[in-house]
């Protein structure tokens, strides 16, 4: 079955769920670019090192598309497995090390990543002041010192479209009610989103 086929194979709320949390990733898509683009923050060529990262955490509506994915390409069987057998609560098992430069690697499922892994390094959180802070890495912060702080001057403005990390969580939960709340680890929330969309698909052939 192709993508398009298991999502029509889906309840209706959760066709409507997986619409739009594509739609989400699309749009935050656009703002990191966006303000990428303003700052020239961006990410070391060919750096995975936030991926290494046992403590990366997201919720189960979030990784539905990635689920409805590995299940179009026969993958959903597999990843469970490794999942259950090595990883419930490790690094994430789409990440995949460059065996040439250690501190190097790559996402496996790239488009269907969840929101942390397209706005860590580029967007704000608010801290306890209400004031928007930057969430990137060392990497980034020890290499690209002037655009970092043009990062900072554009959060200091409190106006235009900043990507905020605070207001994504916010925006899942509105969509998802039921999956959208809860921060899983993240092999941990993709083992759930599997099982949810593999449960539809198998009451489909009773
Ligand atoms: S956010 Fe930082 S650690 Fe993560 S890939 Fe980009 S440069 Fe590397
Ligand atoms: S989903 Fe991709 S980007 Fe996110 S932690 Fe896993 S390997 Fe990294």
């Amino acid at each position: 079955m192709t993508f398009d086929e298991i999502i029509r194979c889906l309840p209706l709320m959760d066709q409507k769920i997986i619409r739009d949390i594509m739609s989400l990733f699309d749009s935050i898509d656009r703002q990191t670019e966006e303000f990428s683009g303003q700052t020239g923050l961006k990410c070391k060529d060919g750096c995975g090192s936030c991926c290494e990262n046992p403590c990366i955490e997201t919720t189960i509506a979030e990784v539905l598309p990635l689920a409805a994915h590995l299940w179009s390409k026969g993958m959903a069987q597999h990843k469970l497995e490794e999942i259950r057998l090595n990883a419930t609560n490790g690094v994430c098992v789409f990440y995949v090390h460059d065996p040439i430069n250690q501190a190097g690697g790559c996402c496996s499922i790239y488009a269907y990543r969840p929101g942390l892994c397209r706005l860590f390094g580029f967007s704000a959180r608010k801290n306890k002041y209400g004031r928007r802070e930057l969430v990137t890495c060392k990497i980034i912060t020890d290499s690209q010192p002037q655009a970092c702080k043009r990062a900072r001057q554009e959060f200091q403005k409190e106006t235009g479209e900043v990507p905020l990390l605070t207001a994504h969580a916010c925006y899942v939960a509105g969509i998802d009610p039921c999956h959208g709340h809860t921060f899983l680890p993240i092999n941990l929330a993709v083992s759930s989103g599997i099982e949810k969309i593999g449960y539809s698909l198998e009451k489909l052939k009773q």
